[in-house]
């Protein structure tokens, strides 16, 4: 029996576009390939920007391609007990302090950042050494976001697909939020708590959180949990050269299922996408035999509409 433990972690903030479904597919073939289990995670911490009905899309669009998932799908806005607990190991071990600070980044914590660039400036420590005084003085106007306190140095990792990577959380992110100030937990803190209790063991998602991975690394070791293996995959950019959004109505799955496209097309073309096609039509199997990892691209693919209508047939 294989011990291998893989999952898709999608936040249903809208419908599901073929990138997204590029990267499910990807881990769902990583995962049956090596005879394991495939787990589905909603990650719904960022409630203003989460639906339900998303939800029920992203299920529907999975089932549709053919991927299924093992075990009941975990929703994060129903464990906070774990991230409580979790942060309550980091805070026994006096790696976190309260954070006043109305930064837009802590509002935005809850949700996965796409890459650096979106995140803003490094945090300067504005309330990494507050007396006590300080403390409760600030403690009666606002209630405090909690930061981890980054460790300096460079964290180093080997992603499967990418290679060597390091980063010095310290010096690039500097303390990160680990729970907002309205209670919520953050992304980077849900993801290790849940990662680690459900026994991933390897992670495969867009390398727009290939930034995060040295975050994540530093809260495995923090928490005294073992970190699954990474693998960071390019992503789907559009043809103006940025990632494709889930507003992009023409690259949404649930458009194409409505327009009566064949499944075996759109695997075709995601297959394609990811160095084991050629954008002709293609089973679930007929993947599954041709999955390699090395196969992979490298560097971001650009989905151009000429081949995406041609690939799924529509005119
Ligand atoms: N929920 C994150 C997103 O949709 C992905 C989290 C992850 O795979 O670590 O961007």
């Amino acid at each position: 029996m294989s011990t291998f433990r893989g999952r898709f972690a999608p936040s249903p903030t809208g419908r599901m576009h073929l990138g997204n479904l590029r990267s499910a597919l990807l881990g769902w073939l990583q995962a049956r390939a090596a005879n394991g289990r495939f787990l589905l995670r909603i990650e719904d911490l960022d409630r203003a920007r989460c639906k339900p009905q998303y939800v029920d899309d992203l299920m529907q669009d999975l089932r549709w391609l053919g991927l299924d998932w093992d075990e009941t799908p975990l929703i994060q806005s129903q464990r906070d007990d774990l991230y409580r607990e979790a942060l309550a190991t980091l805070e026994q071990q006096g790696l976190v302090y309260p954070c006043f600070c109305t930064r837009a980044e802590i509002a935005r914590a809850a949700s996965a950042p796409h890459g650096l660039s979106e995140e803003g400036p490094r945090y300067p420590g504005t309330c990494a050494h507050l007396t006590s005084a300080q403390l409760s003085e600030r403690a009666k106007t606002r209630a405090p976001a909690i930061r981890f306190r980054a460790r300096p140095g460079e964290v180093h990792f080997i992603d499967a697909l990418m290679g060597p990577y390091a980063q010095d959380v310290d010096a690039v992110v500097g303390d990160f939020v680990v729970r907002r100030n309205d209670g919520v937990a953050s992304y980077q803190l849900a993801v290790v708590a849940d990662d680690a209790a459900t026994g991933i063991t390897h992670v495969l998602r867009g390398d727009d959180l290939l930034s995060s991975t040295p975050r994540q690394l530093q809260l495995y070791d923090a928490l005294a949990k073992r970190a699954p293996d990474f693998l960071h995959v390019p992503l789907v950019h559009g043809e103006d050269g940025k990632r494709l959004a889930k507003r992009e109505g023409a690259f949404a799955l649930a458009e194409l299922r409505e327009r009566g496209v064949a499944p075996e097309r759109v695997l075709g073309l995601l297959a394609a996408w990811s160095g084991l096609g050629d954008g002709t039509p293609r089973t679930l199997d007929e993947l599954l035999r041709a999955f390699s990892i090395e196969a992979l691209p490298r560097s971001p693919v650009v989905a151009r509409e000429a081949v995406l209508i041609e690939a799924v047939g529509l005119r």
